[in-house]
């Protein structure tokens, strides 16, 4: 999948191989599947994948798909890495077994502030988005929504949810967690829309099940997930009450499509190129997932026509989820890296001005470290017993997601110079007639060679303008929801009454 010495465990050689046996004699119960595991297994599934306009028969070996696949095949071997087994598993509260942390619903805010810190150690290796956080989010949210509804409502919900929650920790599966409908005109509620299937609702109840119509948009991970767990996307009313659905469905279930979306510089990755993709192994990727009439059995649907629980159940989801951006604090660690690394190159990294663009870019990204360590650290046990972040300080952090990203691929960009955008091709430095000028003037300090410049500065322009881009920047902007998003809950969850009484008493 990824070249074996990229070696992420530094427990390696003889004392390594000692632990990791002790390790599994110790987890031979453990539910962990290793990447390759997750690889055949990905191999069984029948998706119906199109990309530029036609099919995908073996969607695994896709070069364009590949590796956004090593990407999460990476959260499953680092389960297996005696370094890394408390951030990456959990022992599960239902069955008491070793499993995923991916799979597991959050029993304290130890738990919590492990996933935050599993998201930046994630994104530090991979450079990128590796999906598995939105499965993770949507399983958590929905143990607590389908508990407060049974309770309210006598429902039977929960027991189906745990139930399913069992068979994706048994089975170590990657799920995705689909919310984002289509949604059209943003001014209309989804049964005033001019096409009813905008929001993806339920369009026929059977004594068996539902059947579903709609579709869900910006799909991380979709076509690397052994399930789906649709939601719905926003708070709803009476009216709208046969959108308010949940579910979960195999992935390949009959009726799904999905249609990939294209990335910037998507391409490099058929051209044969290494480094010219700047992440030689790892990348993300998005998909619409069409819903064509699609069957749920009752078994799985979570939630259907019960409206006023949407907006609670979208509230826990996109918190949940708006903590899991400690992944761009990992991106932001490489990003870092890589700028210091082309400045040395450059002969320039001891220039006072380079220093602190260097000093911002770290304080930048540790202090969105500290929004998600903060918001799990604070958070607080709901009714189900699932552990629920600090919905005020998640949006924060969210927020600060929305911008300083964007502030550190600046300054990224600054230190690496305009040769990040006018650097010639990999086959040119390869080439006999181009290859010796690149050595000669592509060169930084003497000592460097040409190609390891090249490199660095490739992967600087993957992370800001490339296909991770996509996952560092943009993603950082939208998603877990749009910045006003996190404004309105901002707006909400700080106590201004409080805060005027702390005034007004000091001033008399
Ligand atoms: Fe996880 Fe980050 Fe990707 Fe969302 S953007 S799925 S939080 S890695
Ligand atoms: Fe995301």
């Amino acid at each position: 999948r990824y070249d074996p010495a990229y070696n992420v465990c530094t427990a390696g050689g003889p004392k390594g191989i000692f632990l990791t046996v002790i390790e599994c004699l110790r987890w031979r119960r453990a539910m962990l599947m290793t990447g390759s595991q997750y690889e055949e297994s990905l191999r069984k599934l029948n998706l119906v994948v199109y990309l530029f306009g036609e099919r995908i028969e073996n969607v695994v070996d896709h070069p364009l798909i590949r590796p956004s696949m090593n990407a999460v095949a990476l959260t499953y071997d680092l389960a297996h890495c005696p370094q890394h087994t408390e951030i990456m598993t959990a022992t599960s509260h239902l069955t008491g077994r070793r499993i995923n942390r991916f799979t597991h619903i959050h029993q304290s805010t130890d738990d919590l502030v492990k996933k935050s810190k599993m998201g930046r150690l994630l994104g530090s290796l991979t450079g990128c988005c590796f999906q598995r956080c939105v499965g993770m989010d949507a399983l958590n949210a929905l143990s607590i929504t389908t508990h407060d509804l049974d309770a309210r409502r006598k429902t039977d919900y929960h027991r189906r949810f745990l139930k399913f929650l069992e068979y994706v920790q048994e089975n170590d599966l990657t799920c995705d967690g689909a919310m984002t409908d289509p949604k059209g005109d943003r001014s209309l509620a989804p049964h005033a829309q001019a096409d009813p299937d905008l929001y993806l609702r339920v369009v026929e109840r059977r004594t068996d099940g539902i059947i579903v119509r709609g579709a869900k948009a910006h799909q991380t991970g979709a076509v690397n997930s052994h399930a789906i767990i649709v939601m719905p996307t926003i708070a709803m009313r009476e009216a709208d009450r046969d959108y308010a659905v949940a579910f979960a469905l195999p992935s390949d279930a009959p009726g799904i499509t999905y249609i990939l979306g294209r990335q910037s510089c998507d391409t490099r990755k058929l051209e044969g190129a290494t480094f010219d993709r700047g992440n030689l192994f790892f990348g993300g990727h998005e998909a619409l997932v069409v819903f064509d009439d699609v069957f749920v059995p009752w078994e799985r649907v979570f939630l259907c026509g019960e409206h006023e629980f949407a907006g609670g159940l979208v509230e826990q989801f996109a918190s949940y989820h708006r903590q899991s951006y400690a992944c761009k604090v990992g991106v932001g660690d490489v990003l870092i890296g890589a700028a210091q690394t082309a400045a040395e190159h450059n002969g320039v990294a001891k220039a006072s001005h380079i220093r602190d663009k260097i000093i911002e870019m770290n304080h930048l990204n540790e202090t969105l470290y500290c929004g998600c360590i903060a918001c799990a650290a604070e958070g607080h046990r709901e009714a189900s017993g699932t552990y629920m972040v600090d919905t005020l300080l998640a949006n924060v952090h969210k927020q600060n997601v929305t911008r300083f990203p964007y502030e550190i691929a600046r300054l990224a960009q600054d230190i690496a110079g305009g040769l990040l955008v006018t650097l010639p091709s990999e086959k040119d430095l390869k080439a006999p007639e181009t290859g010796r000028w690149l050595e000669k003037y592509c060169r930084g300090r003497a000592d460097v060679p040409a190609e390891h410049r090249m490199r660095i500065l490739r992967l600087i322009e993957n992370l800001t303008l490339g296909a991770a881009a996509v996952g560092y920047l943009t993603e950082s902007m939208h998603g877990a929801g749009s910045p006003q998003a996190q404004r309105v809950m901002i707006a909400r969850g700080v106590n201004m009454k409080e805060k005027q009484a702390a005034a007004k008493r000091l001033c008399g």
